[in-house]
């Protein structure tokens, strides 16, 4: 007999969640282990203690594991533990050499299955760093949280109400009344003041430097600040911003400064904007990514800085492929 483990992750507690990781986990590890249906003799699954919309074992069940016995055990709620977490144990009748399989997040987290972990991604505006984050977060099947649009819908608040953003005191009563939240639907963040999602407004140029203005500000920073801690402190996630690996989270498991030369920058935010039929003028987006750079590093608390242990990488020449490829690179290498 051969016992096969793995295990893998789910973004939601849902019952679609729970039958496609399941039905995804198992389906590797019969290719895998090259095994047939009716050699696995019974399957074994444990979930974390924040899953409770479906069995796993009737997942399995459903995914076409008719003969076999099947079970769900639930673990018990350890702090620090790996949220929305599945794995499995399958007993097969022949004897092989198994091969484990650990999807959506499991796998990095093989060194020590009961961690969750945070990738801070800092840099300058057009860097790729949101490009790259949101790949990270789907190859992980980890949540990306966009710091950016937090403090960009602070800045749409602001303008729509016609507060003076550079006037703390104004900018402070504006926050007290503030509902500002993330929320995501198919994995994809939507940014909310109230009860409207505000995500389709946040990229133009007035917004972006009404943000880097905004963002100066302490009481500003402290209250998203306490938002993306208390979102990185419940799951792994991948974070993008300027403060991340400095000032957020200081002590986040992986840490990458990305940058690109000015031009590159501005291409490539002047590219994206006409691609959504926005008309802009290359010149003066140039000005103003300078103009930001230059208010981002200079800002008096936790400016746009490169935590002195993140890695580096300059993208100006690198296609995105490349960028990612670096990055899992240096992961593994320090896993
Ligand atoms: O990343 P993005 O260009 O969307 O950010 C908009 C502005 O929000 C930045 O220019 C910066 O001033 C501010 N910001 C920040 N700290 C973060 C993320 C964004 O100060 N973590």
């Amino acid at each position: 007999m051969t016992v096969i483990r793995g295990a893998t992750t789910i973004a939601c507690d849902s019952a679609e969640e729970i039958r496609a990781a399941v039905a995804e986990l198992l389906g590797q590890i019969e290719s895998r282990n090259a095994l047939k249906r009716d050699e696995v003799l019974s399957i074994v699954f444990s979930s974390t203690s924040d899953i409770h919309s479906f069995y796993p074992a009737k997942a399995a069940r459903e995914a076409g594991f008719a003969s076999c016995s099947l079970f769900s055990a639930q673990e018990p709620e350890i702090d620090g533990s790996l949220a929305l977490c599945i794995r499995v144990m399958i007993f097969v009748e022949k004897n092989i050499t198994p091969h484990h399989v650990y999807l959506r997040g499991a796998r990095i987290l093989r060194k020590d299955l009961s961690q969750k972990f945070n990738i801070a991604i800092d840099g300058p505006a057009g860097s790729g760093k949101s490009t790259v984050a949101k790949l990270l977060a789907n190859d992980y099947h980890i949540l990306y949280l966009d710091t950016g649009a937090m403090y960009r819908a602070c800045a749409l608040a602001a303008l729509r109400a016609g507060v003076d953003v550079t006037d703390e005191v104004q900018v402070c009563d504006l926050m007290r009344g503030l509902s500002l939240s993330v929320v995501y639907r198919d994995g994809v963040q939507h940014t909310m003041l109230g009860e409207e999602d505000v995500s389709a407004f946040l990229r133009s140029p007035e917004v972006s430097m009404a943000a880097s203005t905004i963002s100066r500000h302490m009481s500003v920073r402290m209250k998203m600040v306490e938002k993306q801690r208390e979102i990185a402190g419940k799951m792994s996630c991948v974070l993008d911003g300027r403060d991340i690996g400095t000032f957020v989270l200081p002590d986040a498991d992986f840490k990458f400064f990305l940058t690109a030369s000015p031009e590159v920058r501005a291409r490539r935010r002047f590219d994206e904007l006409t691609a959504k039929g926005e008309k802009v003028d290359f010149e003066t987006l140039k000005q103003e990514i300078a103009a930001r750079d230059e208010q981002d590093s200079t800002r008096a608390f936790a400016p746009l800085k490169k935590a002195d242990d993140a890695v580096l990488v300059d993208t100006s020449d690198m296609t995105i492929d490349q960028v990612l490829g670096t990055i899992k690179r240096k992961m593994q290498e320090k896993i």
